[in-house]
C-alpha cells in the first residue's frame, strides 16, 4: 500500500525561544513518526516536517494548540515543501543572520519541578541557588545579544559540565536547550561578603547570610534585575535601622514572604491577588493588611508605617526559595539603592554604593547584563493595574490594534519614566528607568534604547517626546535626527489608555494626574479631552490655582491649602483650622506668594488638590515621596460613606472647569463643625467621583461620545477608581482603564507611540 506523503516549512513568531519550544516540536514530531528538522532564528523557529497527511495535520494542530506553557505564539504561517524522503527529526544548530524578530523573553520564577529538585536530598542541583530549565529563570536580565544562545547571555562564561551538556543535548530532557542551565559543578556560585564580626569567615554563605539576618543585620542580595536590601520583616529595629542608612522615611517597603500560606498570615489574598502573586512575573503584589489583632502574623511597624496596604511578593529565584526557607518568616525586600537613586545591579558598583547600608553581600559572579526592578500591580476589579510593569513583564510586546507605518521611539516623560519602541503592531515597552533627572538614570534610558533597538532591530524613523522643555527625555529627543513629534502629557495618558485597551476612541479622556505641561504652557493636571489617537481637544479642566513657591509646593502640600484656602475664604482663612495654625509662621507669607504670583505658577492640576485637602484635614504638612499626602488622604477615607460634597461644574460640554476651591471650602467647613477626618475625607473622594461622572455627561450632551478613559496617577488611587467606574457605568458609560500599562508616567511612553503611529497613518 502506498502512503502519501507530504512536506510542509512552518514559520512560528512571538516568545518561542527560551521556553522549551524546540523539545515540544522535537517531542511531537518524533511521536507522530514525523521526519524533519527545526531551529532558532532571529525571526523566531523554523520546521520542516515530512510523513503522513494525517500525521502532519496532526501536528499543525497541536502546535498551535498545545504549546509549553511559557511560549507565547503570535503567529504560525505554513508552506508547502518538497518531500525529501528524509527519515528522521533534527534540532537544527542556531544561525546568526536574517532580521531579528525573535522575542527575549522575560524573567521567569522558578519552576516547580526544578523548585523539587532544589529540596530533594537526592538531587545533584539540591540546594543549588541559581537552578533553571526551560521553564523558568532568567532571560531579559541576562541576555545581551540575538539570538537568545548560551554564547549571547551572561552565562557565557560558564562553560558546561558533562552532566549538564548531557541534559542540555538530551531532546528528551527539560533543559534541552536550556541557555542558562548549569550546576554545582560547573554554574554560577554564591559568596558572602561581610566584616569579620558577621559570622565565621569561611562557611556556607547561605547559613552565615541568615544568620545575619536573624542577628538584625541588613544584607544586599544580588537578584535577578539588581541587589536587593534585606532585613528581617518583623525585626522593628532591623528595618528601622534599612530605613534610616537608606534614607527613606516613610514610603513603604515590599515584603518577600515564604509562600502563599505566609502571604495570607499577613494579608487578606482574593483569587486574582492569589493568580498575580504565585504567577511566573511575580511582581510585588499590594495587598489590603490584615488588622493587627487578627493576623497570625505581623510585620515590623517600620515597614510600611500607617499603611492598611502592604507590598507583598514571593520568591522567584532559587536563592529566594532556599533564603526563605532557611529564615523561617517575611523579609524585607526592598531595591539595593539610596533613596531615589537607580536600583545596583553590577558588582563593585553595589558594593560602592550599598556598603555603608548592608551589613553584608550575598552575592555571585553571574552578571546581571540590564537593571530591572521588581514589577509592582494592585488588582481591581478581578484585573490587573499596573503601578511599575518591569521586572516579569518586560520586553514582552503590547499589541497594537494598528500597525505603525514607520518605526517609532516614544522618549517618555520624567518621573517613573519608560521609553517605547514600535515597529509594526508591536510596542516594547521598556523596564522601568526611574526618575530621569539626573546623568545615571539619563544614561540607563539611552543605553536602554540601544539595547532594544538591537534586540528587536528597530531604527526609529519617527522620535516622539514630551512638550516640557526642561525634561531630559525631550532634550534628548530633539537632538535626534528623525521625524519628531511633540505629545502633550494628557493627551499621551489618554492614548495609553486606548492602547492599552487596544481602542481608537474617540473618547471623553479624563487624564488627572500631578503636572504635565500644557500647549499654553501652563502646567496642567486635571483634564477633560475629546480625544482619540491622532489628537485631543481640551473641554474641561480643574480652574488654575497658583502653586506657591513652584516646585517646593510639590514637596510641601500645606502651601497647596495655603493658595486654595486663599481663594475659598476669599482672602479671609478662619485662623481656628489646624493647618493655619500649625503653619502660622510662614502662612502670610505663602499666601503672598500666591497671590502675587512670579514663582507661583498656575496649575489645573487634580494631584495638587487631593494635596491641599489632604493637608487641610491634616494627613501632613511635607512629603517625603511622590503622591504621599494624596495616599494617606485615600486611607483615611471611610468607605462606607456615600455622600459627597456638591461640585457645580461651570461651562457646557465644550468649554467647563471645576471649582476645586468650592470642594476645599467645603471640607474646610467640615472640619471647623468637627466633622470626623474619615468622613471628610470620604466625601471629598466621592466628590471627585461625581466630578468625573458630571464632566462626561457634559461632553456626552455636546458631543455624543460615550466611552471614557480615566488615566494618570491620580487613578491609582482605587477609592476613587471605584467610585468614578461606578458612577460612570450607572450613568451608561463604557468605561477604559488600565491593565498592561500603569496609569502613572511610567505608561505616558506607549501613550506618545501610539499619538505618534496614528499620525504617520494620517
Ligand atoms: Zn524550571
Ligand atoms: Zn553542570
Ligand atoms: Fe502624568
Amino acid at each position: 500500500m502506498r502512503v502519501s506523503r507530504r512536506a510542509v516549512a512552518v514559520r512560528v513568531e512571538g516568545i518561542v525561544q527560551g521556553v522549551g519550544f524546540r523539545p515540544f516540536v522535537y517531542g511531537l514530531a518524533t511521536r507522530l513518526g514525523l521526519a524533519g528538522v527545526v531551529g532558532n532564528d532571529e525571526r523566531g523557529v523554523f520546521i520542516e516536517v515530512e510523513g503522513g497527511s494525517a500525521p502532519v495535520e496532526e501536528f499543525l494542530a497541536a502546535l498551535a494548540g498545545d504549546p509549553p506553557p511559557l511560549a507565547v505564539i503570535e503567529r504560525i504561517s505554513t508552506r508547502p515543501a518538497a518531500v525529501t524522503g528524509r527519515g528522521t527529526f533534527v534540532i537544527a544548530p542556531s544561525t546568526a543572520c536574517g532580521d531579528r524578530r525573535a522575542l527575549v523573553s522575560p524573567d521567569v520564577a522558578t519552576c516547580d519541578a526544578c523548585l523539587r529538585e532544589l529540596t530533594d536530598p537526592a538531587d545533584r542541583r539540591h540546594g543549588y541557588a541559581f537552578t533553571n530549565c526551560t521553564g523558568c529563570g532568567p532571560r531579559f536580565t541576562i541576555v545581551r545579544d540575538v539570538p537568545y544562545d548560551r554564547a549571547n547571555t551572561t552565562m557565557t562564561g560558564f562553560r558546561m559540565c558533562a552532566d549538564c551538556a548531557g541534559e542540555y543535548h538530551d531532546p528528551a530532557d527539560r533543559r534541552f536547550h536550556a541557555q542558562p542551565v548549569c550546576c554545582p559543578a560547573c554554574g554560577p556560585r554564591l559568596r558572602f561578603v561581610g566584616s569579620g564580626s558577621a559570622g565565621d569567615p569561611a562557611g556556607d554563605p547561605l547559613a552565615r547570610a541568615v544568620r545575619l539576618l536573624r542577628a538584625g543585620g541588613v544584607l544586599a542580595v544580588k537578584g535577578l534585575g539588581g541587589y536587593h536590601l534585606a532585613a528581617l520583616a518583623t525585626d522593628e529595629p532591623a528595618v528601622a535601622a534599612l530605613r534610616s542608612r537608606k534614607h527613606r522615611e516613610d514610603k513603604p517597603f515590599a515584603v518577600m514572604a515564604g509562600d502563599l500560606d505566609e502571604a495570607r498570615r499577613l494579608c487578606v489574598v482574593d483569587p486574582a491577588e492569589e493568580r498575580l502573586l504565585t504567577g511566573p512575573a511575580r511582581p510585588v503584589v499590594l495587598l489590603r493588611r490584615l488588622p493587627d489583632a487578627s493576623a497570625a502574623l505581623s510585620v515590623a511597624p517600620s515597614v510600611a508605617p500607617g499603611n492598611r496596604w502592604l507590598g507583598v511578593l514571593l520568591p522567584y529565584t532559587p536563592l529566594h526559595h532556599l533564603l526563605l526557607r532557611a529564615l523561617g518568616g517575611p523579609t524585607v525586600l526592598t531595591s539595593g539603592n539610596v533613596s531615589d537613586e537607580p536600583i545596583a545591579y553590577r558588582d563593585e558598583d553595589a558594593v560602592e554604593r550599598l556598603g555603608g547600608i548592608a551589613d553584608a553581600f550575598l552575592t555571585h559572579d553571574r552578571p546581571i547584563h540590564i537593571r530591572t526592578d521588581d514589577s509592582v500591580v494592585r488588582v481591581f476589579r478581578g484585573r490587573d493595574l499596573p503601578i511599575r510593569r518591569s521586572r516579569g513583564y518586560v520586553p514582552h510586546p503590547l499589541a497594537l490594534a494598528r500597525a505603525a507605518p514607520r518605526p517609532v521611539l516614544a522618549c517618555g516623560a520624567e518621573l517613573k519614566h519608560t521609553f517605547c519602541l514600535v515597529k509594526d503592531d508591536r510596542a516594547f515597552v521598556s523596564h522601568h528607568i526611574g526618575d530621569l533627572e539626573n546623568y545615571e538614570t539619563l544614561r540607563s534610558f539611552t543605553e536602554g534604547v540601544e539595547h532594544f533597538r538591537r534586540l528587536f532591530d528597530i531604527t526609529p524613523e519617527v522620535v516622539a517626546h514630551d512638550l516640557h522643555p526642561e525634561y531630559l527625555s525631550t532634550k534628548w529627543a530633539l537632538d535626534q535626527d528623525a521625524d519628531l513629534v511633540g505629545v502633550q502629557h494628557h493627551h499621551a495618558h489618554i492614548a495609553s489608555c486606548l492602547a492599552d485597551n487596544g481602542a481608537a476612541g474617540p473618547v471623553a479622556g479624563v487624564a488627572f494626574d500631578g503636572l504635565g505641561y500644557g500647549t499654553d504652557g501652563t502646567l496642567w493636571g486635571g483634564e477633560f479631552l475629546v480625544a482619540d489617537l491622532a489628537g485631543f481637544e481640551r473641554v474641561g479642566h480643574l480652574a488654575p490655582v497658583p502653586m506657591p513657591g513652584g516646585a517646593t509646593a510639590i514637596r510641601q502640600p500645606w502651601r497647596m491649602a495655603a493658595a486654595y484656602l486663599d481663594l475659598a475664604y476669599d482672602g479671609d482663612v478662619p485662623e481656628d483650622l489646624d493647618v493655619v495654625r500649625r503653619n502660622a509662621g510662614r502662612w502670610a507669607a505663602v499666601v503672598a506668594l500666591a497671590r502675587r504670583g512670579g514663582n507661583a505658577p498656575p496649575t489645573s492640576s487634580m494631584g495638587r488638590l487631593f494635596d491641599a485637602v489632604a493637608a487641610v484635614a491634616g494627613v501632613r504638612d511635607a512629603i517625603s515621596y511622590e503622591g504621599q499626602a494624596a495616599v494617606e488622604f485615600e486611607q483615611l477615607a471611610d468607605p462606607a460613606v456615600d455622600e459627597a460634597y456638591p461640585c457645580d461644574l461651570a461651562g457646557t460640554g465644550t468649554r467647563f472647569t471645576v471649582p476645586g476651591v468650592a470642594l476645599v471650602r467645603a471640607v474646610a467647613e467640615d472640619l471647623r463643625a468637627r466633622v470626623p477626618r474619615d468622613v471628610v475625607a470620604a466625601r471629598f473622594h466621592n466628590a471627585v467621583a461625581r466630578v468625573v461622572a458630571d464632566g462626561c455627561a457634559l461632553i456626552r450632551q455636546a458631543r455624543g461620545l460615550s466611552t471614557v478613559a480615566l488615566s494618570g496617577g491620580v487613578f491609582q488611587n482605587l477609592l476613587l477608581l471605584g467610585r468614578a467606574v461606578t458612577l460612570l457605568e450607572e450613568r451608561g458609560f463604557t468605561v477604559l482603564t488600565h491593565h498592561r500599562v500603569p496609569p502613572n508616567d511610567g505608561g505616558v511612553s506607549l501613550g506618545q507611540a501610539a499619538v505618534a503611529a496614528a499620525l504617520d497613518r494620517a
